[in-house]
């Protein structure tokens, strides 16, 4: 089928059954004009749980999908491609988080939101690539001399350098796409393009952060691109995240900062599966009540904080 008949037939079909579409913007591009909204996961999930919709088809990956049903319990919630995993958040099950948490007693978990339900469960605290710094030292202020976090080392160290007040303890995982940057690829960069802005992602190696004009979540990269000036920009996450901009500001010059910046869990997805969703009402996800009541105090402690 062609690419604007099933765009057709999706839209209908999302009327005719009171669903919406959410993108994440590390998706393919062309989802775009099939999604009611386009954005960073945990922004997608506090819009599904807003939204008068009883299906969510949450094009994204597997964690994403979770919390969406966590903050959305009554709503049935979709995943396209049951392929979509995440390489992070599989680093860490429950078994490796309770270990994890046993070798430090008494001391508080952080939770990156790319994970399982049942690791958020687990943790006394969420936070995002956004607010990792603020939600850790809110942990500080409070008294914590050290704090757990998982399942991203690299996020945690960033998070490290921004507060040496307060010891972070990290568990050993990392997201394989933003790890493929190199500090060499982002050096040659900054000599080709003498005038561009760095804009690198804090899971990211430290080295290739340490290069960056400015560091942030995929939502503060593309709000950055937005609001100032600059004729160009280097960007150090992944590929979605450039085409989109490219799209959105064709007067402003966007490069990816290595051609190696694709999440393929990402791209699973496609049109011909989330028609197939709406069809037949797959791929369900399902939390099992008692874990989705934990991580969902884990979440709204972030949401509260802010
Ligand atoms: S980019 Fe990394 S953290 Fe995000 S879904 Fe892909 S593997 Fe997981």
């Amino acid at each position: 089928m062609a690419n604007t008949e099933l765009i057709e037939k999706i839209n209908k079909l999302k009327k005719e059954k009171n669903a919406i579409i959410l993108a994440h913007c590390y998706q393919n591009p062309e989802i775009d004009f099939v999604a009611d909204y386009v954005g960073d996961s945990l922004g997608l999930s506090r819009l599904a749980s807003k939204t008068d919709a009883e299906i969510i088809v949450f094009a994204g990956v597997y964690f994403m999908a979770e919390t969406a049903k966590i903050l959305s319990p009554n709503k049935t919630v979709l995943l396209p491609n049951k392929n979509s995993g995440c390489n992070m958040a599989d680093m860490i099950n429950l078994k490796q988080v309770k270990e994890f948490k046993e070798k430090h007693p008494g001391t508080p978990l952080v939770c990156y939101v790319n994970s399982t339900a049942e690791v958020k469960a687990q943790c006394d605290i969420c936070c995002t690539s956004a607010n990792a710094i603020n939600v850790i030292k809110s942990l500080y202020m409070q008294g914590a001399k050290k704090v757990l976090f998982a399942p991203d080392c690299y996020l945690g160290s960033y998070a490290q350098k921004n507060l040496p007040d307060i010891e972070i303890i990290s568990y050993p995982g990392y997201c394989p796409t933003h790890l493929r940057i190199i500090p060499d690829e982002i050096v040659k960069m900054k000599i080709m393009y003498k005038d561009a802005k760095i804009l690198v992602h804090p899971e990211c190696h430290q080295e290739v952060v340490k290069l960056a004009d400015f560091v942030g979540s995929t939502t503060q990269i593309m709000q950055y691109c937005e609001s100032t000036k600059h004729k160009t920009y280097i960007i150090a996450t992944e590929k979605g995240v450039v085409d989109r901009l490219k799209r959105d500001f064709p007067e402003k010059e966007f490069i990816l900062a290595s051609s190696k910046l694709v999440c393929h869990n990402m791209k699973w997805n496609t049109l011909d599966d989330i028609l197939n969703s709406l069809l037949h009402n797959q791929h369900e996800v399902t939390v099992e009540e008692e874990i989705r009541q934990k991580a969902l105090s884990s979440i709204q402690k972030m949401i509260e904080l802010k």
